[in-house]
C-alpha cells in the first residue's frame, strides 16, 4: 500500500501555506495561485502531516491506495 496524498484545488484559497512547510512534495501553480502535489511521497513524513493539519480550508487529505 502507498499512501497518496490529494489535494483539492477547489478548497485551495492559495495561502501558500503547504510548500513553506513541505516545498519537497508541495508547491504553487502560479498560473492559477493554488496549490498542487509536486511529488507523490513513498512515505508521510512529519512535515507533510503538518502540511495536512495546518491547511485553513481542509484541503490536504491523504489516502492509503489499496492494490
Ligand atoms: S495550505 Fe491549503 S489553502 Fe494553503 S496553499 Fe496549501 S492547499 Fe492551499
Amino acid at each position: 500500500m502507498a499512501p497518496k496524498i490529494l489535494l483539492n484545488q477547489d478548497l485551495c484559497i492559495g495561502c501558500n501555506t503547504c510548500p513553506l512547510i513541505d516545498s519537497d512534495t508541495f508547491e504553487m501553480d502560479t498560473t492559477i495561485y493554488k496549490a498542487k502535489v509536486k511529488k507523490q511521497p513513498s512515505t508521510i513524513t512529519e512535515s507533510i502531516q503538518s502540511a495536512v493539519s495546518s491547511c485553513p480550508v481542509g484541503a490536504i487529505s491523504i489516502v492509503e491506495e489499496t492494490k
